[in-house]
């Protein structure tokens, strides 16, 4: 049997990273056997849909790279696959009407208000268990009704006594006494079927072996085991992910950053950064490898190690992986990426390859760039004292000193690359007999005028340039003989 897994989203907006996250596994599952994979578009809510979501959903998955073999834009034998038009064909009335000939299902009449007043309190929860009324309507009262046009709803006719058990991948063996369960609409007063109902009858009809989701769904899933057991159809293998949360154990928000798939990627990240660290929030490789290719998550993906508790969403270490991927990443696409930032902060005439190159292992995500080479435009007004460094073995006199033995060898020099830059200042550290920091500390302050920077004083006055490292230079030996 070939292995066949869907991602079926409702188009409400972006995509939030537990929904990428099922997509993932439902990608994975399928590639690592060699198996098929489904994107479905649930769309039945028609007051939750947003404009423009399906294009997020198209957008999303190609740039996760997770392709699929059928879809809305992907024809195959079990079209169409956006559910508002399997409603227009008929699909999911025809089913419903199916499970009410066998007594699995039944028309109800009930006005809001009788429904309203079913409500009751457990446990500080308001829940409506509905109380089969219409259960017991004579075939001639339900004609009489349709045929006076009277809005309707079709339910799940469960029974009250018994249990329903079924197995899950992941959270093993489920039962639950038939009593809880809920008579649920399968057919909504809009002619529209219910998520519960039209995900069994789609995954049925599209041959889908693997359903993957989150747990929020397992309390449902006795109810979709009906339904299966109702049509005389084979459950698919059942895999409920664990929850998401962020570092403080609450569920992701957007507040803190974490919400979606763009989000992210508007926060700087990469995507297959982003992809990589999503696989591993539930899952982990039997090696304690991290970094993944998509290709290698096909390999080694074995759905059976998903962990059921929960997973943290640990920005700092999205943000560490961001960073592997961007020493790594090919240069040319990193400069895509990367120079937008760059020019937020840069006007001048600067070699940006230069920059860039520099920053290339010293960021984690690509708006680190900007608060990190801000003083290539402008030296910032820096503090005197920053010339006094205990380690280098510095202070405010013998930068002053070095500053000004300096600057007549660097006015000199008209070559400011950077290993010229290094044979003439090392040179002068040399016949001085004095060691490196005592040259170099005093001189990547006095040009950048600041504590840290990417790479020191020679790359810096290569990017600078020569009348610009003097310029600095000069206000460098200005402050200290103030001082
Ligand atoms: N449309 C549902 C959602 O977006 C899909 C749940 C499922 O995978 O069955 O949450």
């Amino acid at each position: 049997m070939v292995v066949r897994t869907r991602y079926a989203p409702s188009p409400t907006g972006r995509m939030h990273v537990g929904n990428l996250r099922t997509a993932l596994y439902e990608y994975l599952i399928a590639r690592h056997v060699g198996g098929e994979f489904v994107l479905r578009i649930e769309d039945t809510d028609q007051e939750r849909f947003f404009e423009g979501a399906l294009d997020i959903i198209y957008r999303t998955m190609e740039e996760t790279g997770l392709d699929y073999d059928e879809g809305p834009d992907k024809p195959g034998d079990c079209g169409p696959y956006v559910q508002s038009e399997r409603v227009t064909e008929g699909i999911y009335m025809k089913y419903a009407k199916m499970l009410v000939e066998k007594g699995e299902a039944y028309y109800c009449f009930c006005t809001k208000e009788r429904l309203e007043s079913l409500k009751t309190t457990v446990a500080g929860k308001e829940i409506m268990l509905y109380d089969k009324h219409c259960l017991h309507l004579s075939k001639e009262e339900i004609q009489a009704n349709l045929d006076a046009g009277m809005p309707f709803v079709i339910r799940q006719n469960i029974p009250n006594e018994g249990t329903t058990s079924f197995f899950d991948d992941i959270y093993g063996e489920i039962t639950v006494e038939n009593a809880e369960l809920d008579d649920m609409v399968l057919i909504k007063s809009d002619g529209y079927p219910t998520y519960n109902f039209a995900n069994v009858v789609d995954d049925h009809l599209m041959r889908i072996t693997h359903v993957v989701r989150g747990n929020e769904y397992l309390s449902s899933t006795p109810k979709y085991i009906r339904l299966y057991q109702a049509f005389g159809w084979e459950p698919p293998v059942f895999v409920h992910l664990p929850l998401i949360t962020d570092e403080e154990h609450h569920k992701l928000s957007k507040r803190s950053g974490h919400s979606s798939f763009e989000d992210l990627v508007e926060q700087g990240f990469i995507p297959e950064a982003i992809v990589n660290y999503i696989a591993l929030l539930g899952w982990s490789p039997e090696d304690n490898n991290e970094i993944f290719s998509l290709k290698e998550l096909i390999e080694k993906f074995d759905y059976t190690r998903i962990n059921k508790s929960p997973a943290v969403f640990d920005m700092v270490k999205l943000r560490w992986m961001n960073g592997e991927y961007v020493k790594t990443m090919d240069y040319d696409r990193y400069k895509e990426m990367a120079l937008p930032y760059v020019k937020q902060v840069i006007h001048k005439e600067l070699d940006f390859d230069k920059i860039l190159e520099l920053m290339k292992t010293r960021i984690e995500i690509f708006p680190d760039i900007c608060e990190k080479i801000d003083f290539f435009e402008e030296l910032p007004d820096y503090d005197v004292e920053m010339y006094t460094h205990k380690k280098m073995k510095t202070n405010s006199e013998n930068s002053l000193e070095v500053l000004e033995e300096l600057l007549p060898i660097l006015e000199k020099q008209e070559d400011y690359s950077l290993d010229a830059l290094r044979d003439v200042i090392t040179e002068y550290t040399v016949k001085k007999e004095v060691k490196n920091g005592v040259v170099l500390w005093p001189l990547r302050t006095a040009v950048s005028g600041k504590q840290s920077t990417p790479g020191g004083a020679f790359e810096i006055m290569e990017i600078l340039g020569k009348e610009e490292s003097l310029r600095r230079i000069r206000i460098g030996i200005e402050k200290l003989k103030n001082c």
